[in-house]
Order: C-alpha cells, then sequence, then structure tokens
C-alpha cells in the first residue's frame, strides 16, 4: 500500500474500538482520519491526542463544547447522527464499534458512501437487513465482518461459488464458547448473579455483549448476521458449542469437506484481516502452540435451557421487522439487567413476551423500522418489573 488507508473508528472508547486502536498502533499503512463515542470523553480526549486524529464526533451539542475546549482549534468536533456520517463519507474504512442499534447510520452511510466497513456493531445489520442489502450494491462498498464467527466464516468462504444462493454450501457452522453458564441445570440458570454473568470463560468483551453471550442470545443474533452477511438461509445454519474458541466457525460444503477458521481467542485478529485485506498483517498476539496437547471438544446446544437461539430463529423466519424487535427488546431486557432491574432468568422471557405483539409485514424504509424499534423497546418497557 503506498498511500496509507484512512481509518475512521465509531465507538472508539468502547471494547472493539480500543482493540482497534491496538491494530492501529502495531501497523504503519493506516491513518486514524476520525473517530466518535458516546462516552467517556476524558478517554476521547486521550485517544485523539495520541493519534492526533483530525476530526471526532460526539451525540450531543453539550459534549461538542467540552471536547472544543479541551482539543483546541486544530481537531473538528461534529454533532449527533449527521456528524457520524459526515466522518464515514471521509474514510477508505469503517470500523463500526458503536454498541446497539445506535450503530445503525454508521452502518449505512458507510456503504451508501461505497466504502469498506468492517463491521462489530451486528444489531445495524440484524435489524436493518433487507435496507442494507439496498446499499450493499454500491460500488466501493463492501462488509467485512469483525465478528469472530463471521470473520471465521469468510475466511472459510473463500473460493466458494460465486451465485447468490451459494449452491456448494451444506451448511455454516457457528461456534459458541457455551458462555460461563454452560452445563448449568435450570435451578443454577434461576440464581444467576450480574457478577456471574459478566465473567466469560474465554473472551474480553463488553457488558452487553457479555450478558448476551451467557444467554445464548448473542448466538442467535450471530445466526441472524450470518444469514444476512453470506446469504445462507437460517435453516442451513448451525450452532455447536466449542467451549476453548479456537475454532471460530466452520463451512461445511456439499462433498461432506469441513473448512475451518482456528486461531487464539483475540478480537484484534479479526480487526487486523478486516483493516488489511487483501493483506494479511504480521503480528505477534495469539498465537496457537501446536507443540502441546490441544483439545477440540464440540457439543449440542441445550435449546430448551438457553431458548433465545429457537427465538431467533423463529425471527429470522417471520423476516421484515422481527429480527429488529428481537436485537430491541433484547436490548432493553440486557440493559435492565445492568442495572439491576431485571433478574438473568427473566431476560429471554421478557424478549419473548415482546415479540407476542409483532405483526408480521414487509421492512420498507428506515423511518419504518425506526418506528418497530420504538415500538418493540416500548412495549419491552412496559413489562420491565416496577
Ligand atoms: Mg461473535
Amino acid at each position: 500500500m503506498s498511500q496509507p488507508r484512512r481509518v475512521a473508528v465509531m465507538g472508539v472508547t468502547g471494547s472493539i474500538g480500543r482493540q482497534s486502536l491496538d491494530v492501529l498502533r502495531r501497523a504503519d499503512q493506516f491513518e486514524l482520519v476520525a473517530v466518535s463515542a458516546g462516552r467517556r470523553l476524558d478517554d476521547l480526549v486521550a485517544i485523539v491526542e495520541e493519534f492526533r486524529v483530525p476530526r471526532v464526533g460526539v451525540p450531543d451539542e453539550a459534549s461538542a463544547r467540552h471536547l472544543a475546549e479541551r482539543l483546541g482549534s486544530g481537531v473538528e468536533v461534529v454533532v449527533g447522527d449527521a456528524g457520524l456520517v459526515e466522518l464515514c463519507r471521509d474514510a477508505d474504512v469503517v470500523v463500526n464499534a458503536v454498541v446497539g442499534f445506535a450503530g445503525l447510520p454508521v452502518t449505512l452511510a458507510t456503504l451508501e458512501a461505497g466504502r469498506r466497513l468492517a463491521l462489530a456493531n451486528k444489531e445495524s445489520l440484524i435489524a436493518a437487513a433487507p435496507l442494507v442489502e439496498r446499499v450493499r450494491s454500491t460500488p466501493g462498498a463492501e462488509i467485512w465482518p469483525v465478528d469472530s464467527e463471521h470473520c471465521a466464516l469468510h475466511q472459510c468462504l473463500v473460493g466458494s461459488s460465486e451465485e447468490p444462493t451459494r449452491p456448494d454450501v451444506e451448511r455454516l457452522w457457528i461456534t459458541a464458547s457455551g458462555g460461563p453458564f454452560r452445563g448449568y441445570g435450570a435451578e443454577e440458570l434461576a440464581a444467576v448473579t450480574r457478577e456471574a454473568a459478566l465473567r466469560h470463560p474465554t473472551w474480553q468483551m463488553g457488558p452487553k455483549i457479555t450478558v448476551d453471550s451467557s444467554t445464548l442470545m448473542n448466538k442467535g443474533l450471530e445466526v441472524l448476521e450470518a444469514s444476512a452477511l453470506f446469504h445462507v438461509e437460517v435453516d442451513r445454519i448451525g450452532v455447536v458449542v466449542h467451549p476453548p474458541s479456537i475454532v471460530h466457525s466452520m463451512v461445511e460444503y456439499v462433498d461432506g469437506s469441513v473448512l475451518a477458521q482456528l486461531s487464539a481467542p483475540d478480537m484484534r485478529l479479526a480487526i487486523a484481516y478486516c483493516l488489511g485485506a487483501p493483506e494479511r498483517l504480521a503480528h505477534h498476539w495469539g498465537r496457537l502452540d501446536f507443540t502441546k496437547p490441544l483439545h477440540l471438544d464440540f457439543e449440542p446446544p441445550n435449546r430448551e435451557l438457553f431458548p433465545a437461539l429457537d427465538l431467533a430463529y423463529d425471527c429470522a423466519r417471520r423476516g421484515g421487522a422481527a429480527p429488529a424487535w428481537l436485537s430491541a427488546a433484547n436490548e432493553v431486557a440486557v440493559e435492565a439487567f445492568l442495572e439491576g432491574r431485571l433478574a438473568w432468568r427473566d431476560i429471554i422471557p421478557l424478549v419473548a413476551a415482546t415479540l407476542e405483539h409483532f405483526e408480521e409485514g414487509p421492512l420498507e424504509s428506515v423511518e419504518q423500522l425506526r418506528e418497530e424499534d420504538a415500538r418493540a423497546r416500548s412495549l419491552a418497557h412496559g413489562s420491565l418489573p416496577r
């Protein structure tokens, strides 16, 4: 690469944002041209100073004034969704590391501008799949999945059929660590605490996705994400529990061959793959050691004790805004759980109860999606314990 690739990291103060910076620190072929954050302004200031970032996005005017005072006139501060959209247009690669549905403007704007989207925000793709599909055909637009399972599938699908229905693929297999409560019985699950849910056995991640991993909703959302990304219907996508988190996912072809991608569980590998492609960046974190015994165990998930999985498949089959409802209600439930207002065992039942009010129909516009999202959230809020 002669010119440095211009990178923007949206949601830079979160877990994926920080790990993206770590990748950028160790590679000189990139230039960080824009960052955004919704919270942790002190951290944001430190990042802008360290990387000499020329443009910054924040959600509101008060944060913008605060930041402008601290950073001086050399840094341009932009505000709100409109500001984010501008930042996305100005980069070669945009890392969408915003948490939840709030990442939607970044996903759409990056693809509309014909840029590469390094997607860590699965919620925007899941909720808006039919709308994302329309802007994906913009010349230059590409989605490179940062989510480790999808990054693995992406690598295992290299060389597969270009036909839209992927006739040479029998099944995509998404691996799951099983989360911290694998092997628990119903009684133990009923007594789960906030602290226990935030302790993931193999991955270092933000609180929202860590809780989603403990309910297996993260895996359910990943099935929807894989279906939207790779155009494979959910009935050809399986989930398999693999506690060591070394095989990140697999593609089973029609001839019975299974291709897998293996690595140490470190998100920086996936981020580096998405930023550098088609070049692979040399780095030294997360190597597997094949000179020692290595156990690659697989087992089926317990769908009765972890009903989030079947709920997600069901939403995929219903289509339209059903995945948006699933994701929105789950965001409300997880937030309430993190605030201590909802028990762990009530997270998925609250999502299921919200979905009972969903009415099927096509999803046609961003405005409609925002209305559906708001309705699901309001119903979920209404079912929270007082
Ligand atoms: Mg994942």
